[in-house]
C-alpha cells in the first residue's frame, strides 16, 4: 500500500480538492494523508494569539471570517443538496467547537485543540466529497493512532498497533483518509507534530504499514537544488539518498519536515516528493542510492546563533568539551554546528529559549562571545572525503562572503558554511551560479 500526503495548497480550494480527489482514485487501496487548506493553520495560530490575550471580540471575527470562506468552499466542493447540508453541519460544528474557547481560560493545551481543527475539517471535506463521487472511503481518526512518548518523540510501537485495528474496522474501503500534524500526548491530550509535520505523519504511517512507497505531494516538482524562495533558476534534483534528503530538511529546504526522512530511512521505503499542479512531472526520488560524484542542493537554515567559548586555561585541558556540552544538554538544547581549534571552540544553536543561562554556566569555563541572526548555509551531495575538488568549489563560490564558522567532515554528505543573515541570498545565489549554472 502506498503512503499519498497532500499539503495545503494542494487541498487550498474546491477545485484543488477534486483534483487531489481525481489523482487519488486511479483504483489502488491506498492511505492519503491531509493537511489543512492553506492559510488555516496559520488562522488558527491568528485567533489563539487573541485568546491568549483574552481579546475574544478580536478572535470571534477572525473565526466568522474563516467560517465565511468555509462555507463559501462548500458551497463550490459539493454538487448535491444532500452532501452541501453534510458539509455545512460539519463547519457549523468546528467552527461552534472553536468559538466555546472564547469564553475559557486559554492554555498552551486549548491552544492544541484550536490547531487541530483546520486538519480535521479538510480531511472530513475530501471523504465527503469522494463518498458523493460514489468512492468507497473513509477517515482514518489520527487522534487514535498517532502519539508521542514522554519525550514528545511519536512512538512507533503504538502507532502500528492502533493504526492495524483502524485499517481492520473498514477491510473494505479503497481510500483511507487521515489527518496529518495532530497526535495526542504520552498523556492523550491533543497535541501535534509541529508546524509542516504533516510530512511526518505520512513518513510514521509509511513505517507503521510498511508502505511500497511514500509520496509527498506539494506545489512545487520536487527537491530543487537551492531555495526557489530566493534563488533565481533552480532546477528539480531527480534522485537523492535519504542522508542527503535529511541534511537539506534538517538544514531548511521547506518542501520537507525536518524530521520526516528518518522513519522512511529506517524502514526504507522510498519517498517521492510530487507536484499536485503538474502531477506527470517525475519529481525526487528519495532512496538508498545516490548519484554519485556530484553536489545535489544547497539550503539555508536561519535564526542562529554562533557562540564561542576560549578556555581561561591554556590549551583544550581534557574534559573541557564535555564540559561544554553538558551545559547545552542541561538546558535541552541541541548543537547544530561545532569547530574546534587548540584553545576554544564555536558551537552554533538554533534554540535560544536558554541563551542567557547557557552564556551564564559557559563564562565559569572561558571567554564567551556571541554572534546572533546568522544562517547555516548547507552544501549537500556525495561529498565523501576521497572526493577531490568539491570543497574547493563551494568554497571559492563563498569567496565574497564573510564565514563564520565551515564544518566539514561529519557526515559524507554535506559542507556547512556559518554565515550572516544578511548576506544569505548572496551567498545562495553564488553557489548556485559556481555548482549548478556554469
Ligand atoms: P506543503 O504545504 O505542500 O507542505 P510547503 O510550503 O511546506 O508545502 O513546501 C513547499 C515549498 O517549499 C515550495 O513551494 C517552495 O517554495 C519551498 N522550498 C524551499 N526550499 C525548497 C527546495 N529546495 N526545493 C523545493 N521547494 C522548496
Ligand atoms: N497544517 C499544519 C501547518 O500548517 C501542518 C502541515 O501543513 O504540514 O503547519
Ligand atoms: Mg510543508
Amino acid at each position: 500500500m502506498k503512503v499519498l500526503k497532500f499539503g495545503g495548497t494542494s487541498v487550498g480550494s474546491a477545485l484543488r480538492i477534486k483534483e487531489v480527489a481525481k489523482l487519488i482514485t486511479d483504483g489502488e487501496r491506498k492511505i492519503v494523508v491531509l493537511s489543512a487548506m492553506s492559510g488555516t493553520t496559520n488562522t488558527l495560530v491568528e485567533i489563539s494569539d487573541y485568546l491568549y490575550k483574552k481579546n475574544p471580540e478580536g478572535a470571534n471575527e477572525i473565526i466568522n471570517r474563516l467560517e465565511t470562506k468555509y462555507r463559501q468552499h462548500i458551497d463550490e466542493l459539493y454538487a448535491t443538496p444532500e452532501y452541501k447540508q453534510k458539509g455545512l453541519e460539519l463547519i457549523k460544528s468546528h467552527f461552534d467547537y472553536i468559538r466555546s474557547y472564547t469564553k475559557d481560560l486559554f492554555t498552551l493545551f486549548e491552544e492544541k485543540v484550536v490547531l487541530a481543527q483546520g486538519e480535521l475539517i479538510s480531511t472530513a471535506m475530501m471523504n465527503y466529497y469522494l463518498q458523493e463521487c460514489g468512492v468507497k472511503s473513509v477517515l482514518l481518526p489520527a487522534l487514535e493512532y498517532m502519539r508521542t512518548d514522554k519525550n514528545a518523540e511519536p512512538d512507533p510501537v503504538y502507532i502500528k498497533e492502533k493504526l492495524q485495528v483502524q485499517l481492520e474496522l473498514h477491510p473494505n474501503a479503497d481510500i483511507y483518509i487521515t489527518q496529518g500534524f495532530i497526535c495526542r500526548n504520552a498523556y492523550g491530550e491533543v497535541d501535534n507534530l509541529q508546524r509542516g509535520g504533516s510530512d511526518y505523519t505520512a513518513s510514521l504511517i509509511g513505517a507503521a504499514v510498511n508502505a511500497s512507497e511514500i509520496q509527498i505531494w506539494t506545489d512545487i516538482d520536487g527537491m530543487h537544488n537551492n531555495d526557489p524562495r530566493i534563488v533565481d533558476k533552480t532546477s528539480p534534483v531527480r534522485h537523492l539518498h535519504f542522508e542527503e534528503a535529511a541534511e537539506l530538511a534538517y538544514f531548511g529546504a521547506k518542501i520537507l519536515h525536518p524530521t520526516c526522512i528518518q522513519p522512511a530511512k529506517y524502514a526504507n521505503i522510498p519517498v517521492r516528493l510530487l507536484n499536485t499542479m503538474d502531477p506527470t512531472a517525475p519529481g525526487t526520488l528519495i532512496s538508498n542510492d545516490t548519484e554519485k560524484g556530484k553536489i545535489k542542493a544547497v539550503a539555508a537554515k536561519d535564526n542562529i546563533t554562533a557562540i564561542k567559548i576560549k578556555s581561561s586555561r591554556m590549551l583544550l585541558a581534557h574534559g573541557f568539551l564535555r564540559k561544554v556540552f553538558e551545559i547545552f544538554e542541561s538546558y535541552q538544547t541541541s548543537i547544530d554546528m561545532i569547530c574546534t581549534s587548540e584553545v576554544g571552540v564555536s558551537v552554533s544553536i538554533d534554540n535560544t529559549k536558554h541563551l542567557n543561562e547557557i552564556l551564564d554556566d559557559l563564562k565559569k569555563y572561558g571567554t564567551v562571545t556571541v554572534d546572533k541572526d546568522m544562517c547555516i548555509i548547507c552544501v549537500v551531495g556525495d561529498l565523501e572525503w576521497e572526493n577531490v575538488g568539491f570543497e574547493a568549489k563551494a568554497l571559492d563560490a563563498m569567496r565574497d562572503i564573510p564565514v563564520r564558522m565551515i564544518s566539514f567532515g561529519g557526515s559524507n554528505y554535506n559542507i556547512s558554511f556559518l554565515i550572516r543573515e544578511c548576506d544569505k541570498k548572496q551567498a545562495l545565489q553564488s553557489l548556485s551560479d559556481a555548482l549548478f549554472n556554469e
